[in-house]
């Protein structure tokens, strides 16, 4: 993988303006790529997409809305960098306080953009995340359970969707790992706990785990996939 990595806050914000400009000239059908690894090729392998609230930061139940409401989730750091060693991630995550109209985009896509900054500087390598805006009225294709930021990042970087590991804290996160092949598993971080019951009788295949941090060392012992 290429080490051309940066927390540059000034590339940062150039993603963000690209992706802005993006969000403000589509239809409600569009949901938003945030490409994080400025070096990427189209990849070509499966991936691990990772759902962000409730995996990698603390779910929160009136929205990540602010910088203050963002913590992570104990050995999160380390686990995905361990994870981003072998597997290209990819975070999916819905945030319809945007499309609510709650929290403007320009505030969500800057907090999501200063958690990613911190994976990084974590030394973890982020292929990119896809960001569902919309709100639930709105029956985009994206919003989880849908499918449609799997697509989305299997259409903009490669992402093989047969083989990839979908991780998630809910039922919907399952769901839409299931709806494309591929593998899943649910964390009894977030709101995990509450849904593991659901999660098991609709998907028995589902692997479920007390944490995102026992979750990579689960996957990391497939050695099947790993990047080349
Ligand atoms: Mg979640
Ligand atoms: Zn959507």
């Amino acid at each position: 993988m290429s080490t051309m990595r940066s927390p540059n806050p000034a590339m940062s914000s150039q993603f963000l303006s690209i992706n802005l400009e993006q969000l403000t000239m589509t239809t409600n059908q569009s949901c938003v790529l945030l490409q994080q690894n400025r070096g990427l090729a189209r990849i070509s392998r499966p991936a691990v997409f990772l759902d962000r609230d409730g995996v990698v930061i603390d779910n929160c139940d009136t929205y990540v809305r602010h910088p203050s409401d963002v913590t992570f989730l104990p050995g999160v750091i380390d686990a995905v960098r361990k994870l981003s060693e072998r597997r290209d991630v990819v975070i999916v995550t819905n945030q319809s306080v945007i499309g609510r109209g709650f929290v403007p985009a320009e505030t969500i896509l800057e907090i999501h953009q200063s958690i990613v900054d911190s994976l990084i500087a974590g030394g973890a390598d982020i292929t990119g995340s896809v960001i569902c805006p919309h709100d639930p009225s709105s029956r985009c294709t994206c919003r989880k359970p849908e499918p449609g930021m799997l697509i989305a990042a299997s259409q903009a970087w490669g992402c093989q969707l047969e083989g990839s590991w979908m991780v998630g804290d809910a039922l919907t996160d399952i769901q839409a790992g299931a709806a494309v092949g591929c593998q899943t598993m649910l964390v009894r971080t977030g709101r995990g706990e509450y849904q593991e019951h659901a999660t098991r009788l609709s998907h028995p295949e589902c692997v479920v785990v007390p944490s995102l941090l026992v979750g990579v060392d689960r996957l990391l012992a497939d050695p099947t996939n790993a990047k080349s």
